[in-house]
């Protein structure tokens, strides 16, 4: 983001792609249809069976009876996790209490802009005299829309934003905050923003840095998306803000479809650009606007010769080997074992990413893996021999936490 203080923005926006351009050398091929298989009918998603949902639940609380009431099998095995949580939490907030506290001070920026009243909030801009400017529903051109809400999205901090139908096959059938709510996201389209994270945070795998940047980009990506929404509702159209914590979809097809990436190994979206080292900031929307292509770079074949965050992820929660999707819902892919990754978390007391940091694709934008990408997506014969340089160039790729945050000039002691 310091080079928007060094250099005109605009000049660095490809307003045709809806990316920034200097991140890659060409943009990824665009074509037809997602580089996923759809192979039966999609059955839609319940957010209360993710890990995390479960996790949250309290026990001897209605929503806690009735969920393991329904899933008996499942409460030892998620009142293990919770226990983990609380010891590994406590012990790490005991150990180096400033530093967790800026670590987990990132989500908070998400936290605050999440919940319903603030989601349904502004539908009218409060700063115009009443009665004065009333919505006016504009008939704009849709294509020349969806380059301005582009433009406006990169100038603000996206580095790769698409639009698509939103597909209601993506749409959760049940919340899990409200627990169990009904999931209203009846609009046609929805613009995708991806935000790419520092690497020089992510680098450090599980540390303090990593998990401040993951929170601290959904919480920029959710305020971004609240000043879009909020920007075309007061255009007449309705709009949602999907902030991190209210986005009741499931991002990796929904970005996919808006032709931000392709579904890789590890379960994430990998950008040509970022790799899957990103976050997703999203708007539902009725506006008319253009779509977007998907793409299709390579990475299908890419991370089938590759499986390095397979082989890398601490609890072998991804799937190794040749021909490893599977099946899920409808949809062929790789399917990563959430429960195996979040029982990691619980015990080491952090969020863990490995799998965005060992991606060859998530390097650092220099030239020379840019044209290590390029060359990836281009020659799908030299890619077994790029993968077999990356494992021996890059195997042990944690980096240093900020010297801001471990330097002993920095360090601070406090009686507890
Ligand atoms: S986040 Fe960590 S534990 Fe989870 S899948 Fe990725 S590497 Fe594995
Ligand atoms: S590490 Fe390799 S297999 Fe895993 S997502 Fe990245 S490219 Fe695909």
């Amino acid at each position: 983001m310091l080079r928007r203080f060094t250099k005109d923005p605009t000049k660095l926006m490809n307003l045709e792609e809806g990316a920034l351009k200097e991140l890659a050398i060409t943009p990824p091929k665009r074509v037809d249809k997602p580089t996923y298989e759809i192979v039966g009918p999609v059955e839609r998603y319940d957010m209360r069976d993710y890990t995390y949902s479960r996790i949250s639940l309290k026990p001897g609380t209605p929503n806690y009876k009735e969920y393991y009431s329904r899933h008996p099998q499942q409460e030892a095995i998620d009142d293990d996790m919770r226990k983990r949580a609380d010891k590994s939490g406590a012990e790490r907030l005991q150990k180096d209490p400033v530093n967790e506290h800026i670590a987990l001070s990132g989500f908070y920026g998400t936290m605050a802009v999440s919940p319903p009243k603030v989601v349904n909030s502004f539908k009218k801009m409060p700063l115009h005299p009443p009665g004065r400017m009333d919505v006016v529903k504009l008939d704009l051109d849709p294509e020349k829309m969806a380059t301005k809400l582009k433009a406006f999205a990169l100038h603000l901090g996206a580095f790769r934003v698409g639009i698509t139908r939103l597909n209601q096959d993506w749409v959760y059938t049940h919340n899990n905050a409200p627990w169990g709510g009904p999931v209203d996201m009846d609009y046609e389209n929805i613009v995708c923003m991806a935000f790419a994270q520092s690497p020089f945070m992510t680098d450090t795998l599980d540390g303090f840095a990593e998990n401040f940047e993951v929170g601290w980009m959904y919480s920029y990506a959710s305020y971004i998306s609240i000043i879009i929404a909020n920007f075309i509702r007061n255009l007449g159209w309705r709009a949602r803000p999907l902030p991190a914590f209210n986005a009741p979809y499931i991002v990796p097809p929904m970005f996919v479809d808006a032709g931000i990436g392709e579904f890789g190994r590890c379960g994430y979206t990998i950008s040509k650009e970022v790799g899957n080292n990103w976050r997703p900031g999203a708007v539902a929307t009725d506006m008319p606007l253009a779509y977007d292509q998907p793409v299709d770079f390579g990475i299908q074949d890419f991370c089938e010769k590759c499986g390095i965050c397979a082989e890398q992820c601490p609890p072998g929660a991804i799937p190794k080997g040749r021909n490893a999707k599977t099946v899920v819902r409808g949809v062929r892919r790789w399917q990563v074992d959430d429960d195996k990754c979040y029982r990691y978390w619980t015990t080491i007391g952090h969020a863990c990413g490995v799998c965005q940091t060992v991606c060859p694709w998530s390097h650092h934008n220099n030239l020379f893996h840019k044209a290590v990408r390029e060359t990836a997506e281009r020659f799908q014969s030299l890619r077994t021999l790029l993968i077999k340089g990356e494992e021996i160039f890059y195997k042990n790729k944690r980096g240093s936490e900020p010297k801001w945050m471990t330097d002993d000039i920095f360090q601070v002691s406090g009686e507890r």
